[in-house]
């Protein structure tokens, strides 16, 4: 096994490219094609957290912030990012962060929170757009199930809970070989008319390359012709935040304390009991304001999320309750999702959640 292993599972669950632009995400100090002794995975990289990795023999730190979020000027040891990165180079530590593209999936961050809260018909609060193609492609009748197949197989055709989405329609395509053509239908120098499908398939733009060469390698013609085209379409499965349900409506002061307990948090900071009652629940692990008014939008009852500023509380005005229940409360079973998806596919690792606890914020 090497960490490369580890990595390239966790960026086929969430891809890299569906990280926010600010965003560092990805292997940041280290080696991928180094043999992998071990996994520690935590929130939150610092010295002591790499301390517990050189004791336990893990060379592989997976945490949800990225440790460099900014660039470094100097490795002088001033500062403790500095001083983590140097302990992590002298120990062949590999830091490896996976943060907004996780929150951004569906299956991610924010998901895990909802099943804390037990949310019924989940879906993303505010879907992204701009990450999603279209290929058009014509093949001959007898072709046309094989390179289908070969364009699902690498990914393409998939909307929602549906594959093997395509649009078929039947059409005839011309064509004439030339002097040093090697045609797979036709003569060199005379015009070719041929019975082909049109086939038209969505697939994620960071699969363009799989898909074109998936065509290239299926297609049993020598120049395949084929059109690429941008979807300003929204992909309802990749985003921020989620909204769901609660399965029945509960007392708001309620809700509140039974928050407060399952998201073991010290203190929810809320705005006004604006409602008795709340049955929709929209949220977003660690700082969230930005999505307050696609929460009102929604007609969610309380937003849940942490960081958020005195000002913005008064955004709210009487229209929803705003939750904070702090960053790292918020995100604290982002560890238990990372675990349970890596020990699903990797049964033979030596795979554990760091038990340093790196909230920076004490609660008197
Ligand atoms: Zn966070």
């Amino acid at each position: 096994m090497r960490i490369k292993d580890i990595t390239d599972f966790l960026e086929q669950f969430a891809p890299l490219s569906y990280q926010e632009s600010y965003d560092n995400s990805g292997l940041l100090v280290g080696d991928a094609n180094a043999e992998l002794s071990g996994v520690s995975i935590t929130l939150d990289v610092t010295e002591r957290v790499i301390d517990e990795a050189i004791r336990n023999r893990d060379n592989l730190i997976i945490a949800h912030h990225p440790l460099i979020f900014k660039g470094l000027k100097s490795l002088t040891g001033k500062h403790w990012v500095e001083r983590c990165v140097i302990k992590a180079l002298k120990n062949n530590i590999a830091l490896y962060a996976i943060h907004t593209n996780l929150d951004n999936v569906h299956l991610g961050v924010n998901r895990k929170i909802a099943e804390q809260l037990a949310l019924k018909n989940i879906r993303i609060l505010s879907p992204k757009s701009e990450i999603l193609s279209k290929l058009v492609t014509f093949v001959p009748h007898e072709d046309a199930q094989r390179v289908l197949d070969a364009l699902y197989a690498a990914g393409a055709g998939q909307i929602g809970q549906y594959d093997h989405c395509s649009f078929q329609s039947d059409g005839t395509g011309t064509f004439r070989p030339g002097e040093n053509s090697n045609p797979h239908i036709g003569t060199h120098n005379v015009d070719e008319t041929v019975s082909e499908k049109r086939i038209e398939l969505v697939f994620p733009t960071y699969l363009k390359s799989k898909i074109v060469s998936a065509l290239h390698n299926s297609h049993p013609y020598e120049e395949v012709a084929y059109y690429l085209s941008a979807l300003s379409n929204t992909h309802q499965e990749v985003g921020s935040g989620i909204v769901g349900e609660l399965s029945s409506p509960m007392d708001t002061l309620e809700f509140l304390r039974h928050l407060k307990q399952t998201m073991r948090t010290e203190c929810v900071r809320h705005t006004s009991i604006c409602n008795e009652k709340v049955s929709k629940i929209a949220l977003c692990g660690g700082a969230g304001s930005f999505l307050l008014s696609k929460a009102i939008g929604a007609g969610a009852d309380v937003f849940i999320t942490g960081d958020f500023k005195y000002h913005d509380f008064f955004e709210a005005d009487s229209r929803i309750v705003v939750a904070d229940i702090g960053h790292f409360e918020s995100e604290q079973f982002t560890k238990d999702l990372l675990y349970d998806i890596i020990s699903e596919k990797f049964t033979n690792i030596a795979l554990r959640l760091s038990e340093v606890q790196t909230n920076p914020i004490n609660y008197l």
